[in-house]
């Protein structure tokens, strides 16, 4: 009786598992004289995080996957010095970092080793990134996780970034029932790409981010696998791995970044500065694998002595032919061509050609399947990068308004400055005779754990400053390094604090 009920209870399983499955990822006969596509993944976490796998595990399940590099991206603060680049099981592997900020996480690509941790507020680590010749690409950044949402400043004045992220493997799972995640859990092991692929949604508040990031200068959209190999604790940040699920490989399998005409020579150094520079130029796309691959999408500009392709940006002025281009007609994708976020025009079948008039405007391209029984695909099947019609808007910080009152606090004679420090941390104030009047020489020891947060502060009383809108200061340092800066309010004044790192 038992062993009956066991043997329905195993067919009923069965049946269940066969009625969830998705459906199986469908295969294109790529076309012959089609540019080469280079493919890889960005945002992988290894052993050197929170991630469950060597960099060598990682680079096996990419070759496993198809994949040709692989972008390493453990958090730290950029102080480590990032691992050459290497082929390791024949797939390219560049070491970056993700670099945790006060309001929310950006991935560092090309950062050699800093010269002081990168921390602080968001627009401060993208000055950091972008003044040490990083390319800055914001992660998850609409995660439904709050202290992972990108919160760098809004508006004109707000620092830009140079990519972010439109899909992020790990903010696809927050969104998700119970019921949605527990069918994954089942058919995983029978179709693992096309599982995870049913948690991909469209992500429209990210790609709504980036098209309105992509008004006034170039911004490379890109897809981040956030891959750490396991389940259990925070997915983000750690705490032990209770099962290694999803695989790198299944992650790989899922989605990738194909960079179109770019192939690998052999030479290492070479090869990694091909690749970075390629999605520095924008000259990538995504595509959701699992849903149809090999992918290629094409998408050009052309017209009076204009030749542009996705991530590139042209003069305003001359009319322009757009044309985007994907295989397999025979799945019957339909193209869609999006100007500044907004829907222009539709295609269905392998092929959009669209005429601009050549006014400024930012175009991409998505290109979507027909949903198909069983779970069919919610987020596009591929994504484009932009061609930009018009000048990027330079961007400057506000010049602040000619002071009306100015009050001097320090100016000559003995240091106003009292020493405050950690338990193992020390500093002193001399005055130094300098031209025109005395400085202030502030030396200091950092002693401790990181994790103990050792600091050295110089403090000084200032009254009456409460009506003041702006401190300034002049300062030098003998090695690079970046300070807080902060006012504190006296408890009987409420016990404020307004910081800014400098
Ligand atoms: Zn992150
Ligand atoms: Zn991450």
């Amino acid at each position: 009786m038992i062993r009956r009920t066991l043997l329905a209870l195993a067919v009923a399983a069965g049946v269940a598992v066969f009625v969830l499955l998705p459906p199986r990822t469908l295969t294109i006969a790529p076309s012959a004289q089609a540019t080469p596509i280079l493919r890889g993944a960005m945002h992988v976490h290894t052993t050197n995080s929170d991630g469950s796998g060597t960099p060598d595990d990682v680079a096996a399940a990419a070759a496993r996957a198809g994949l040709r590099f692989v972008i390493l991206t453990d958090h730290g603060d950029a102080t480590r010095t990032p691992d050459r680049p290497q082929y390791r099981s024949g797939v390219l592997t560049i070491d970056a970092v993700e670099v945790s900020t006060a309001g929310g996480h950006v991935i560092a690509l090309g950062l050699p080793k800093a010269p002081y941790p990168l921390r602080g507020e968001p627009d401060d680590v993208l000055e950091d990134l972008q003044r040490l010749g990083a390319m800055a690409i914001v992660a998850h950044p609409t995660s439904l996780k709050a202290d992972l949402v990108w919160r760098g400043s809004a508006g004109p004045s707000s620092r830009p970034f140079d990519g972010v992220e439109w899909l992020n493997g790990d903010s696809e799972w927050r969104d998700e029932r119970f019921a949605s995640l527990s069918r994954i859990l089942l058919t995983y092991w029978f179709r693992a790409p096309e599982s995870l692929a049913l948690i991909l949604d469209r992500p429209e508040s990210a790609l709504e981010l980036w098209d309105r990031a992509t008004r006034s200068h170039s911004v490379v959209g890109l897809s981040g696998s956030d891959a750490h190999a396991k389940i259990g604790g925070d997915l983000d940040h750690g705490g032990p791995a209770a099962v290694h699920l999803p695989s790198y490989e299944q992650v790989f399998r899922t989605f990738s970044l194909g960079l179109p005409g770019v192939v690998l020579s052999g030479d290492t150094p070479a090869d990694a500065r091909a690749v970075i520079a390629a999605i520095r130029a924008g000259h990538v796309f995504t595509a959701i694998d699992a849903f149809a691959q090999p992918a290629r999408l094409v998408f050009t500009a052309s017209g009076s002595g204009i030749s542009a392709q996705a991530g590139d940006r042209v003069a305003a002025g001359a009319q322009l032919a757009l044309h985007a281009e994907v295989d397999a007609p025979e799945l019957a994708p339909t193209l869609t061509l999006y100007r500044d976020g907004s829907m222009v025009s539709t295609a269905t079948g392998s092929r959009l050609d669209y005429q601009s008039d050549g006014a400024p405007g930012v175009y991409r391209v998505e290109a979507t399947l027909p949903v198909r029984r069983g779970g069919g695909p919610l987020a596009p099947w591929l994504v484009s990068n932009p061609i930009y019609v018009g000048p990027a808007v330079p961007w400057a910080l506000p010049a602040s308004p000619p002071p009306v009152a100015s009050k001097v606090i320090y100016k000559d004679g003995a240091s106003p400055l009292a020493v405050e420090h950690s338990d193992l941390s020390d500093g002193a104030v001399t005055v130094v005779r300098a031209e025109g009047g005395t400085q202030l020489s502030l030396r200091f020891a950092l002693g401790g754990k990181l994790s103990d947060a050792p600091f050295v502060a110089f403090a000084s009383d200032t009254p009456d400053i409460g009506s003041y809108t702006a401190v300034s200061f002049t300062g030098r340092a003998s090695r690079p390094m970046r300070i807080s800066v902060q006012l504190r309010a006296s408890p009987g004044q409420g016990g404020g604090r307004w910081r800014k790192s400098v």
